[in-house]
């Protein structure tokens, strides 16, 4: 497929430079669908991918107070787009893009 998606059915803003990843929603030919996570960027040591966090409370009923409990998903980063280390991110469900990726990031979130 050819040329900007400019609507990929995810409320975020499209990238304003072009890429030509072939993993890239917005250029490539990579559909997205399913799961939406909004998590924190907690290292992008790998090569075009990012491991992000999401944090969520689980009540315990017994003492009727909270834990954080977090869950980490491995994320490929378009050539678009840029993140750093403690970045608000909104990722998407993809494809398996690898053995732990099937996820990717389509934006930042603004604080
Ligand atoms: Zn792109």
């Amino acid at each position: 497929m050819k040329g900007t998606k400019n609507n990929i059915g995810i409320d975020v803003e499209t990238p304003k430079t072009t890429c030509t990843d072939k993993k890239c929603p917005f250029h490539g030919n990579l559909s997205v669908r399913g799961q939406i996570i909004e998590g924190t960027v907690e290292g992008t040591g790998m090569i075009q991918s990012a491991v992000v966090v999401r944090e969520r409370r689980v009540r315990i009923p017994k003492y009727e107070r909270y834990i954080k409990a977090k869950s980490s998903f491995h994320a490929h980063i378009p050539k678009c787009i840029t993140v750093a280390k403690g970045d608000r991110v909104k990722i998407a469900e993809c494809r398996k893009l690898s053995k732990t990726i099937s996820y990717v990031v389509v934006g930042k979130v603004n604080q």
